[in-house]
């Protein structure tokens, strides 16, 4: 080889052995900075949640000591924190679902102009109460249909109008809606306080929050890193145009094609459940929450089970021999007591024709779980779920009342039907409700609808008529209803 030629090939080895060297820097850099994000992350979520459960800690001592003077100041401030941790944990869960590549997207025609007018009517009171104006400029013609997955479309609006509002104190906040060859445009614009460029990149990623001091205006800064991530798994795009004092325009496009042909009317629903064919059959409820056992037996009693309940292990156990029933719903959390040992007794006593569910407040982790069990319902639970697990473990055809939609509520289900005794405490609830139907927080709106269940078996058809409603998206008739309970307990 000539001396040339030689140099030339230690050069380029040595330029390569450099690139890769590069290379493999590049790639440690990444994974550290990736380490570094998840790190900063974790310590962002144990911050946020620290404030407020010490909030929560300090005020439930003093009052445990009867410390506290006002003592009502200091339940506000433990329901307004504990709030603040639910909505956190609802957009952490939010958050791993699109990070995991969990969340999957359904794909409905919705009714494109209906849509766009519920979610003008759903945050028209929380504009109203900051005497802010809410406008919708949409083009005269609209697709009547487009597909969509109507429940993260219409989070991804919410985050954007309640922040336009949220950070608006005068004005107005508009929803700009375009729509042209399937692709929509919508652009959120408010007269607010505006967004510096230097934190224009910020602000959408988790708990970023810019512009005033941190609880002036509430928030955990979880609402546009959930958008952004929404908007690209929908395959759209997220743009910001913002200058301090001089609002912000959110603009988000999307692909929303058009149904070649409108799509059919909904089947209409099967009646809802009256009783079961064949011969009777035998429910036990093992549970230590004397309101849950209650309500079970208010909805499956009229039915005609046969039910009969016990408060902890022994009890279920012994009447599991004595009666033989056909099913058992067991807590898994029986005060001191573990639900998923009842369960694997139950089994080892009376073998597989025992059909055994499981029911709990969380969510069947493997640590500690039993395989005893033929199925699980998560509480609180919707009437229609429990009806289905009987319908699945019990192999019973339904008896179903004619026509009416099913689980569709009793007209005279308002607080006049509801026992002297729990009228305040469902007014309490629907007081929430209200204030929750302002904010347009329907998953919280659905906790206080379960909690409302719980009270009696009286208040259940008031509050499947409020499901009905919340279901319908008809938030102004469920608002009507939880006022109109509040009334009436008055
Ligand atoms: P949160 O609203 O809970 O604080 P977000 O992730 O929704 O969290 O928003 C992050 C931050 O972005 C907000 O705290 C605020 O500083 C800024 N921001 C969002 N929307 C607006 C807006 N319309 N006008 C001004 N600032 C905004």
């Amino acid at each position: 080889m000539m001396p040339g030629r030689i140099t030339n090939w230690l050069r380029g080895e040595g330029e390569a052995e450099a690139e890769a060297v590069a290379r493999l820097a590049a790639a440690k850099d990444a994974a550290e900075a990736a380490n570094e994000a998840k790190t900063r992350f974790l310590a962002s979520v144990a911050h946020e949640i620290r404030s407020p459960l010490n909030a929560i800690y300090g005020y439930a001592q003093l009052i445990e000591r009867g410390e506290g003077k006002d003592a009502l100041g200091a339940a506000k401030v433990i329901r307004r924190s504990a709030e603040h941790l639910a909505h956190l944990v609802e957009g952490l869960l939010d958050i791993a679902q699109v990070e995991g590549g969990a969340m999957s997207l359904t794909r409905e025609a919705i009714r494109f102009p209906e849509f766009l007018d519920q979610l003008m009517a759903m945050l028209e009171l929380q504009a109203q109460a900051k005497g802010l104006a809410l406008v919708l400029e949409r083009p005269e013609r609209l697709p009547e249909f487009v597909h969509a997955d109507p429940k993260r479309l219409r989070q991804v609006m919410i985050n954007l109008l309640a922040n336009a509002i949220k950070f608006t104190d005068h004005g107005s906040v508009t929803l700009k809606v375009d729509y042209r060859n399937q692709l929509a445009t919508f652009t959120v614009i408010d007269t607010g306080i505006g967004i510096a460029p230097e934190d224009a990149g910020r602000i959408f990623a988790p708990f970023e929050r810019v512009g005033g001091p941190a609880g002036e205006r509430p928030g955990v800064g979880l609402g546009l890193a959930i958008t952004q991530a929404l908007v690209h798994i929908m395959g759209g795009e997220i743009r910001l145009e913002s200058a301090p004092g001089e609002g912000s325009r959110f603009m988000v496009r999307l692909m929303l094609s058009e149904p070649l042909t409108p799509p059919s009317e909904p089947a209409p629903q099967a009646g809802a459940v009256t009783g079961y064919l064949g011969r009777e059959r035998w429910v036990l409820l093992i549970d230590d929450e004397p309101a849950h056992l209650a309500v079970v037996c208010g909805l499956l009693e009229p039915l005609g089970f046969q039910v009969r309940s016990a408060r902890d292990a022994a009890s279920g156990l012994a009447l599991a021999a004595q009666l033989q029933p056909d099913l058992v719903l067991c807590d898994v959390a029986l005060g001191s007591e573990n639900g998923w040992e009842v369960a694997a007794q139950l089994r080892r006593r009376h073998g597989a024709a025992l059909r055994i569910v499981m029911l709990s407040g969380e969510a069947p982790v493997s640590e500690g779980a039993g395989t005893d069990h033929d199925g699980f319902i998560m509480k609180p639970f919707a009437f229609d779920t429990l009806i289905d697990m009987i319908e699945s473990q019990l192999g019973i055809e339904w008896v179903r009342a004619a026509g009416a939609p099913r689980a569709a509520p009793p007209e005279l289900a308002g607080a006049a039907a509801l026992p002297r005794i729990i009228a305040p405490l469902a007014a309490a609830h629907c007081a929430e409700i209200e204030r929750l139907v302002r904010i347009g927080h329907v998953r919280a709106i659905e906790a206080e609808i379960d909690r409302i269940a719980a009270l009696a078996p009286e208040a259940v058809p008031l509050a499947e008529r409020m499901r009905a409603s919340l279901d319908s998206f008809d938030l102004k008739a469920l608002a009507n209803l939880a006022r109109s309970v509040r009334a009436d307990a008055a």
